[in-house]
């Protein structure tokens, strides 16, 4: 019978170093190879041209190397690019190239599919197949990278975890992915450009606070009342927002970052005085901003975008707190690459 290879990604430096050392050979070997599989990207042994035949073999022998493929590539009108990516079990996960004037975002996926039914999204539609492993969350920025490079001729400024799937349900490998994206031995990128979006886990926030993370947190809030919250995202009535708050406040007191709130305002849902209240009241709890987003349905049901009335009363009131709002215009739309759209329609 043939034991299943491991993939050689999965592996630590020391893992590496103590791998060539259990089969006779130097520990500088595993630096070596850590760096073509992190540093050079290489996706196969065979282009691991500095290591000899035999020393290839046996990484043959006992690995694989699970790199993605990306399957489609669409490019929207607005310059945004869309990337379907094929894992090595045959699943596919959607990351967007975002371009600005002044920089370009990556926004990647951390599912396949996602663990959580916010009623407004389309990735909740697919039930959650799988946790993505850390190599594969890079290989999605690796591949934008790129992209950015080839198209806008500058490498990637910014990444967002805001694709399919919620980051803090699989936090070890966001991390592990994160850990990789920020050494010098991966991208080498800082940490402050990166974001990770969470619809709210009180205590995984308190976790990422308690592992003294560098990067920005952004919660995805859409309403500051209870009831309300649970009709747009029903998995939230298990996490009231007291308990949001508690864990938002000790992020604070231990990180001293800034968290952003995303908030989509729907049409007859959180459109009205009191909602606005309701969230005045809330950021004055911990230092915040606001970015308002543009909806794009995913069907004629219940959420329909507000009234750019509605969106003015929300920014004329959280200005007069002094809360900076910004209001992101959606991206990609033409492609199915705007927030809440990633659904894998293609695949
Ligand atoms: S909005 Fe995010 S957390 Fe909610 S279902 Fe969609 S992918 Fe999951």
């Amino acid at each position: 019978m043939e034991i299943e290879k491991k993939d050689i990604r999965a592996l630590s430096k020391d893992e590496l170093r103590a791998f060539f050392v259990s089969n006779g050979d130097k520990a500088f070997r595993g630096n070596q190879v850590y760096e073509w599989l992190w540093t050079k990207g290489a996706h196969s042994f065979e282009d691991m041209t500095n290591l000899s035949k035999a020393t290839r073999m046996v990484l043959e022998t006992n690995f694989v190397i699970n790199h993605i493929k990306v399957d489609t590539m669409q490019r929207s009108e607005d310059g945004t690019v869309k990337n379907a990516v094929r894992l090595h079990d045959g699943l596919v996960v959607e990351s967007v190239l975002i371009p600005t004037e002044t920089r370009t975002t990556a926004c990647v996926s951390s599912q396949v599919g996602c663990s959580l039914d916010c009623n407004f999204c389309a990735t909740a539609r697919l039930k959650r197949m799988r946790n993505l492993e850390p190599a594969e969350i890079y290989d999605q920025v690796i591949a934008i990278d790129k992209e950015s490079r080839l198209y806008y001729n500058h490498p990637l400024s910014n990444i967002v975890f805001m694709g399919m799937g919620e980051p803090l349900m699989n936090y070890n490998n966001v991390l592990k992915a994160i850990e990789m994206i920020t050494s010098p031995e991966g991208l080498g990128m800082s940490p402050k450009r990166i974001m990770v979006s969470t619809s709210g886990i009180p205590k995984m926030i308190k976790k990422l606070a308690d592992d003294e993370v560098k990067f920005k947190l952004a919660v995805s809030l859409h309403s500051a009342i209870d009831s309300v919250r649970a009709k747009i995202m029903p998995f939230s009535a298990n996490f009231p927002l007291k308990e949001l708050r508690e864990a938002l406040e000790y992020w604070y007191r231990k990180t001293k970052s800034k968290i952003s709130y995303e908030y989509v305002v729907w049409k007859g849902i959180n459109d009205d005085k009191a909602s606005i209240d309701a969230l005045v009241k809330f950021c004055k709890y911990v230092p915040c901003k606001v970015n308002l987003i543009e909806y794009n349905p995913i069907d004629d049901g219940e959420f329909q975008q507000a009234s750019e009335e509605a969106i003015a009363a929300y920014i004329i009131a959280l200005q007069a707190i002094g809360v900076v709002v910004k209001v992101r215009r959606s991206r990609g739309k033409d492609i199915d690459a705007a927030c809440g759209q990633l659904a894998n329609k293609d695949a």
